[in-house]
């Protein structure tokens, strides 16, 4: 950990396209009367965050979206704004997920274009980056992600406003295969680098950046040792409300080490 910059540790759950009623309900019922030396946000399919919200609304617990239109208003079916998310409560948005990217054709430039939305309505983006399989054996991850993070950042300013980025390597995510730590903290140190040149070192030094990909309750405590892993973004086990918390248990532990 920087000495002069003691990053507050953060845990994000990504459902998904899963969830129901009934994980709502116990993952809910597993954070009364917790509290946390970290911040925690959940981040459900749109349709229930209102009811979390509601449900969540005397925790500490915040409630993110998985993405962000990156258009403001208008004719575009199945999309969300950044205003009406920050509108319906939610404190976080996820941008540039693999998934989206592979899926729904994002790339650098819509990336870059969510962030200034969600920045500029009060959303603490969280930007998603990482290299594939093929990218990861060939050695050229650093490449990868030096891409991923200049375009998606290029002439964002953030002038105090806070921005998060995940680096989650697709060979990692959903496969049971996490990163070591080593290799977490390698790449995040890299991003830091990075950071530093974009925005010198004091606001680098404040942002955080997190790890996802096959994070369990048995690898989260030591991903979060390593000096550049500020937290976690955490999908399948998220879904299981006993494994989610012991990791947000971790990432409260890790803040006081
Ligand atoms: C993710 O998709 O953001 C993710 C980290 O998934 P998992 O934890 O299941 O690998």
């Amino acid at each position: 950990m920087n000495t002069n910059t003691k990053r507050k540790p953060i845990v994000i759950a990504n459902w998904k396209l899963n969830g129901g009623l009934e994980l709502i309900c116990t993952s809910v019922a597993s954070f009364i009367g917790k509290h946390f030396e970290a911040d925690i946000a959940i981040c459900p399919p749109y349709i229930y965050m209102r009811d979390m919200l509601t449900f969540l609304q005397h925790s500490e617990i915040s409630i993110g979206s998985q993405n962000v239109s990156k258009f403001k208003s208008g004719a575009y079916t199945g999309e969300t704004s950044a205003q009406m998310l920050k509108e319906a409560g939610c404190k976080i948005c996820l941008i540039g997920h693999s998934e989206r990217r592979s899926m729904f054709k994002e790339n650098n430039l819509s990336c870059q274009i969510k962030i200034g939305n969600a920045l500029n309505h009060g959303l603490m983006p969280i930007l998603c980056v990482g290299e594939n399989k093929e990218e990861h054996d060939a050695k050229i991850t650093k490449d990868m992600i030096f891409r991923q993070v200049t375009e998606c950042l290029e002439g964002v300013e953030l002038d105090g406003r806070k921005i998060c980025i995940a680096y989650e390597p697709i060979w990692a995510i959903g496969t049971g295969a996490s990163a070591t730590p080593e290799i977490a903290q390698d790449v995040h140190s890299f991003i830091r680098q990075e950071l530093i040149k974009l925005y010198g070192e004091e606001t680098a030094n404040s942002i955080r950046l997190l790890y996802g990909g096959s994070v369990t309750k048995d690898n989260a405590k030591d991903l979060l040792a390593k000096e550049d892993v500020d937290g976690l973004l955490v999908g399948g086990a998220s879904l299981d409300p006993g494994h989610f918390l012991a990791i947000c248990q971790h990432a409260s532990d890790s803040s006081a080490s």
